[in-house]
């Protein structure tokens, strides 16, 4: 429908929202009835980390507004928070540094996706469980038999495929990583790949990857959702499982496994240092006049331009400040290949390196000093090509 006729145009989105609506009523109604009790009273833990009421409705609106669900899903959003430790995950590690878990685990400043992230119903997390060898081993089973086809898995590490596997062998019964993922993830609801390594292979997968590793899905041929980032952020975590639990499906992905809401724009979109990049005002090097009046770090390194991520707008720490405010360029850590693509890591890459997308920044930089509208127009371009690209 052409966007020209207004009210026909309302009138249609208004019912594609109400439809929505009943569908995830609906699917939380199911819910009710299929999962498991809660495990933990969300309200009152949030009580005892100190926030009030006021502190969850204004994290419901802004988690509602970073999914792209309009306001009257505000009260579906905190209902499936309060519904989050009802479903159960089985959380999986394999080549990795455990990173990620410490990052959801150890933040100092929690806000309530990593609150809401301690009352996840962990049946199966190697680094916080207390078994260990056959009782560990028999947990999985039984997690993985007792929720099959409920679960979530969620899979930290990347699988080494040299020597059939055996560079990662896990349990008393010297299983390979190949193979437990392989009989954990048929059993799973949806596979969820936490941080670059499970999703695309990261450091382990560097040149010259001795140990033949790669991400999950390529490792054994399936899909997953794969949350980018060396590590990512919570935000875009929690935000993946409540739409599940809101919908019964996971978000849209992008032609890389990233949900569109959180991976959709680049890291350079939401910059708060693009005024000075396109009034070409760069750091030239560490501790410079630039870097004190806090101008665009792409000389310096920065891999914003080429790296599609939401760090700039959700942040980290309780939103508090993320690498780019703090002073160091985007190492691109949310794409495939990053320790190699985006090298050398504090300065630009050049066009034959990486094979286009952006123009070399003084090429942008004349040209928007020159004709600023010219120099959007192809931004959006660049911009337009690289989203049909992910589609
Ligand atoms: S190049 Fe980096 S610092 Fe400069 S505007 Fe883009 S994302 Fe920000």
């Amino acid at each position: 429908m052409a966007k020209g006729n207004n009210s026909e145009y309302k009138k249609m989105i208004d019912k594609q929202y109400k439809d929505l609506m009943k569908h995830c009523q609906l699917h939380m109604e199911e819910i009710e009835k299929n999962l498991p009790e809660p495990k933990e009273d969300l309200h009152e833990l949030l009580k005892e980390r100190g926030f009030s009421r006021r502190d969850f409705v204004k994290w419901t609106s802004a988690m509602t507004a970073a999914l792209m669900l309009p306001p009257i899903f505000r009260p579906m959003v905190a209902k499936a928070a309060e519904s989050f430790s009802r479903l159960p995950v089985v959380w999986l590690h394999f080549a990795e540094c455990t990173g990620c878990s410490e990052a959801f685990l150890r933040s100092s400043y929690p806000n309530v996706d990593d609150i809401l992230l301690e009352t996840i119903s962990l049946e199966y997390h190697e680094t916080l469980m207390a078994a260990s060898g056959y009782q560990a081993e028999e947990n999985l089973e039984k997690a993985v038999k007792d929720f099959s086809g409920k679960f979530i898995c969620v899979i930290e590490g990347g699988l080494p495929r040299g020597l059939n596997g055996k560079y990662l062998t896990l349990g008393p019964k010297g299983k390979t990583g190949i193979q437990v993922a392989r009989e954990v993830t048929s059993k799973a609801a949806a596979v969820v790949c936490i941080g670059s390594c499970s999703a695309f292979g990261n450091i382990q997968s560097a040149k010259p990857n001795p140990t033949d590793a790669v991400g999950i899905s390529k490792a054994i041929g399936i899909s997953t959702v794969n949350i980018a980032g060396c590590p990512p952020n919570s935000v875009n975590f929690t935000g993946t499982l409540l739409h599940y639990l809101m919908f019964g499906s996971l978000p849209a992905l992008d032609g890389l496994g990233r949900p569109v809401w959180a991976y959709g724009k680049r890291i350079h979109d939401y910059c708060e240092r693009r005024p000075h990049y396109d009034a070409s005002e760069f750091v030239e090097e560490w501790g410079d006049k630039g870097a004190l009046k806090g101008w665009c770090l792409y000389k310096v390194g920065c891999k914003g331009p080429y790296t599609y991520a939401n760090c700039g707008k959700v942040r980290f720490n309780d939103g508090i400040s993320w690498p780019i405010m703090a002073g160091h360029g985007c190492i691109g850590c949310t794409e495939p290949g990053f320790w190699d693509t985006m090298a050398p890591l504090e300065k630009p890459l050049d066009e034959k390196t990486y094979g286009g997308g952006e123009r070399t920044v003084d090429n942008i930089g004349i040209a928007l000093t020159g004709a600023a509208v010219a120099g959007v127009a192809a931004h959006a371009i660049a911009s337009g090509i690289r989203h049909k690209g992910d589609k």
